[in-house]
């Protein structure tokens, strides 16, 4: 499950198909390729 980091909405699909390995946000419009992942959030380097 992606999160938005702007409006912590769950409404993600993927920018251009994916090709530029962004998503954007159908809910507040934000493209990026930063988003939450809650499924690697445990995940620490
Ligand atoms: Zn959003």
């Amino acid at each position: 499950m992606l999160i938005c980091l702007i409006c912590k909405s769950s409404y993600l699909d993927l920018y251009m198909g994916g090709q530029f390995g962004k998503y954007q946000c159908k809910n507040c419009g934000y493209v990026g390729n930063l988003v939450l992942d809650k499924y690697k959030k445990t995940k620490k380097k």
